[in-house]
């Protein structure tokens, strides 16, 4: 019996590619019936680039932004430092569409615009049931459900961040990525393939002002323009484009699912694990768990075996993006100023924050 693919983001297109290249045709089930804007900064890095390469994708042919230098700041100090690999930036809906192009030609059947309601096991595998009332059974399930919790699956995480997407014009960033501390959280500002800048921001639970600037992008600038001196001068002219942020509550920042879990049951992407947003590297990681996934199921492999060794090849990783998270959160103008004082270790660490190739 086929494999069945829940979610249809970059771990779910990835192990979809996987499986759908070695003649094994999974069934993908996607809710959003065209890719859409997603709560993400879109920083791809040299792991993403490279994974995505492998599975037949030219980021400068579908139009990403080359990204060069990092530059961070907290109050009156700023630091900054040339990545140590090339990066971009590209809409997440572009790479998502993509991806699941890559994923038909490969051979996977895609449903999208159907939602499942509810996933369980059977004595063959498991079951989804979708809303338009479908109802499809497979031998394994990959859970690729990403920030989204699937009824009776929910990840044992703790309650976390709130994530938050303003797409901005009137901001000129070129090749630079910045890094903005303020009161209560941090934010990513980078150029938006298209024009403009995309503004988003990790606010820890309880944090004050969140609720106002989860609803008006004018006092969600304001947060952030009062948090650093540079924030001030990098969006003096901003305009929010959008109405509103996007949201997205309680994002899990350092989860990284066990060995535990029912039989089957392969979890991918944010599913498998939650790095902070500062390092970028998500969807780097959703790509590779997707593709182990995909190979594990091929070989015969148990969930288990996968999510042991996903976790053993993440863990140093997202150690050192925990740290830096913790920093950001609790000394953000000492990390400035070891950017400042030292870019050399600020490029060590970004380069060891890359999971997707671990
Ligand atoms: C504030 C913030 C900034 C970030 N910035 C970056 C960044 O710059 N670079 C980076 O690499 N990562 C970033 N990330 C992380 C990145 O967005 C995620 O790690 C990545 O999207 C995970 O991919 P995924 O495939 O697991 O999930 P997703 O991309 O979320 O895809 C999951 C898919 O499942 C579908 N789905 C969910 N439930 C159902 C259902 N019941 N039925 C059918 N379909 C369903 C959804 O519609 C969705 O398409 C950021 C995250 C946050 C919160």
């Amino acid at each position: 019996m086929r494999t069945l693919i829940l979610g249809g983001g970059p771990a779910g297109a990835a192990a979809a590619i996987a499986l759908g290249r070695a003649g094994a045709a999974p069934l993908l089930v996607e809710r959003a019936a065209q890719p859409a804007e997603k709560v993400c900064g879109e920083f791809l890095g040299a792991d993403a680039a490279a994974l995505l390469a492998g599975l037949g994708l030219d980021l400068a042919a579908l139009g990403a932004v080359p990204i060069r230098r990092a530059i961070f700041g907290a109050g009156r100090h700023r630091g900054a430092f040339t990545l140590p690999f090339a990066a971009w930036s590209l809409p997440r809906a572009t790479l998502d569409s993509a991806l699941l192009q890559r994923a038909a030609a490969a051979g996977a059947e895609l449903r999208c615009g159907a939602a499942a309601v509810a996933a369980e096991p059977i004595p063959a595998g498991w079951r989804l049931r979708l809303s338009d009332g479908a109802v499809l059974d497979g031998a394994r399930l990959v859970l690729a459900t990403g920030k989204h919790e699937m009824r009776g699956l929910a990840r044992p995480a703790p309650p976390g961040a709130l994530g938050l997407k303003l797409a901005l014009d009137g901001v000129q960033l070129d090749d630079c990525i910045a890094l903005l501390a303020f009161g209560g959280g941090y934010a990513g500002l980078q150029p938006r393939a298209g024009g403009g800048a995309n503004l988003c921001l990790a606010l820890a639970p309880g944090a004050s002002g969140l609720a106002q600037a989860a609803r008006d992008p004018a006092a969600l600038l304001e947060m952030v323009r009062q948090g650093s001196a540079l924030a001030a001068t990098l969006l003096r002219a901003a305009r929010p484009a959008w109405m509103r942020p996007m949201a997205v509550a309680g994002v899990p920042y350092g989860y990284i699912h066990g060995a535990g879990g029912p039989a089957g049951l392969f979890r991918v992407g944010d599913q498998a694990s939650v790095v902070p947003s500062l390092c970028g590297d998500g969807i780097a990681m959703a790509l590779a768990s997707g593709q182990r996934a995909g190979l594990a199921i091929l070989a015969g492999g148990s969930e288990a075996a996968h999510h042991a060794a996903w976790a053993r090849a993440v863990r140093p990783g997202m150690r050192l993006a925990g740290l830096a998270d913790r920093l950001i959160a609790t000394a953000p103008a000492a990390l400035v100023l070891a950017v400042a004082g030292l870019p050399g270790l600020a490029g060590w660490a970004a380069r060891h924050t890359r999971m997707g190739l671990a």
